[in-house]
């Protein structure tokens, strides 16, 4: 399908690996102009040169940390009229909420909460006059069926979840929808390193804790960036216009509700 974004321009945030470098790679095979982040230089700057070399579009690595204000100047430096927004950051650490502080509180609202909040608020503007964007925020299962050890990200998420609902339903008439994807378990080194700390805390190999969890899914598997990242491409395509507020789940069928 052409998704019609030949020569569109995206920030997308956290992107030198797993379901930000999805994202971005399947912008990139629509032909979109690409301004990626991610905090370490070595890893962010080969992400950019191979996706570059395969796609044949722009791809701009800025090394930054997207969580602060001059991290996100620099993103905005670099790409300072995005059409395409995609939001993105490390997500907050496991724990119980007794053991929290509220500096640790105030950490994870910055990151999943205020900081795609202040990058719409940065560029939904421009796009509203350009009558085009589309902003995607990857926020997590957790929004939908909270996990107890994550209460930081179920609370820092959620907040950013209402938010989002009432401005979506603002933009799209001037052709700017925003949308969250919610991921399930997907192959990436966030997920590796929690079943690596299951897998030691509990004393059975890493294999056998990661295969258990990949078939306790509906799906017999976990999701792929790939899989991920051409979703999020759809949603910021000329056809998904009507598309706004919505927080899609793609979690292989985790989730067992009937909506
Ligand atoms: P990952 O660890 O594989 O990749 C994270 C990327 O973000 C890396 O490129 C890293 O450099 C970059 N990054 C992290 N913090 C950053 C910051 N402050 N500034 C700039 N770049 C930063 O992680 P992932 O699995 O792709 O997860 C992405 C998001 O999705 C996280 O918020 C995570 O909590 C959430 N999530 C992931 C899963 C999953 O199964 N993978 C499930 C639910 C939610």
């Amino acid at each position: 399908m052409d998704l019609g974004l030949k020569g569109k321009k995206a920030i997308v945030c956290a992107a030198s690996k797993g379901l930000g470098r999805g994202c971005a790679e399947s912008l990139s095979r629509a032909g979109v102009d690409l301004v990626i982040v991610a905090r370490t230089p070595g890893p962010l700057e080969q992400a950019a040169r191979e996706i570059g070399e395969a796609s044949g579009v722009a791809v701009t690595p800025v090394a930054a940390d997207i969580t602060t204000p001059e991290g996100r100047a620099l993103a905005l430096e670099a790409c300072p009229e995005p059409d395409i927004l995609i939001n993105n950051a490390g997500g907050p650490p496991p724990g119980d909420f007794r053991d929290w502080t509220r500096d640790d509180w105030i950490k994870a609202v910055d990151a999943n909460m205020l900081t795609p909040i202040e990058l719409i608020k940065a560029t939904v503007d421009g796009m509203i006059a350009r009558r085009f964007g589309r902003i995607v925020n990857i926020t997590s299962s957790a929004v939908k069926a909270p996990i107890d050890i994550l209460g930081l990200s179920n609370g820092a998420r959620a907040g950013l979840t209402g938010f989002v609902a009432g401005i979506a339903r603002k933009t799209v008439r001037h052709n700017v929808t925003i949308n969250a994807l919610l991921p399930g378990p997907f192959e990436t080194d966030r997920l590796r390193a929690t079943v690596k700390s299951v897998s030691e805390a509990s004393g059975r190999p890493f294999d056998e804790v990661w295969n258990a969890r990949a078939e306790s899914n509906p799906a017999g598997r976990f999701g792929r960036p790939e899989e991920f990242g051409e979703a999020c491409a759809f949603l910021c395509g000329q056809h998904a216009g009507y598309i706004t507020g919505q927080n899609l789940l793609i979690d292989g069928g985790a989730f067992p509700g009937t909506l």
